[in-house]
């Protein structure tokens, strides 16, 4: 059984290594869709309360919510952000919706998962019309 969850929040970024137009300074307002896979618990009936899903992805999305992300090699920028004195998250990778799943696998594993929990799955939308997703097992 599968349950889902979507988050949104808005955050700037630029593309350092893009030849086009995501080189440059632009924001998105992103959508999360965080999906749980496992056994349903026969006490409560449910694979993973809601509000336990919220208590996990919220903490991680409100870092990143109305700041500028940026790659830890693109010193240019954060020496900007930094004399702008405005908020800022420092990455260790190019902060492509790619990569922006891979953080975000990352840090949602690192949390307290219900035990019953197998697979877990993101998504991550820049647009309405593009995502980038994956999933691991637990
Ligand atoms: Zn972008």
């Amino acid at each position: 059984m599968k349950i889902s969850k979507d988050f949104r929040w808005e955050m700037g970024h630029r593309l350092q290594c893009h030849k086009g137009k995501c080189f440059n300074l632009h924001g998105h307002s992103y959508k999360l869709q965080v999906e749980f896979e496992g056994e349903i618990d026969t006490n409560t009936g449910m694979v993973m309360d809601y509000f336990d899903v919220k208590d996990v992805v919220a903490p991680i999305i409100n870092r990143l919510d109305h700041t500028v992300v940026v790659w830890n090699k693109d010193t240019e920028l954060i020496a900007m952000l930094k004399k702008l004195n405005t908020a800022h998250v420092i990455l260790p990778f190019e902060t492509t919706a790619e990569n922006l799943v891979g953080y975000f696998l990352s840090e949602i594993s690192k949390a307290d998962i219900p035990s019953g929990i197998s697979k877990i799955k993101v998504r991550v939308c820049e647009t309405e019309n593009t995502y980038a997703e994956d999933e691991i097992k637990i």
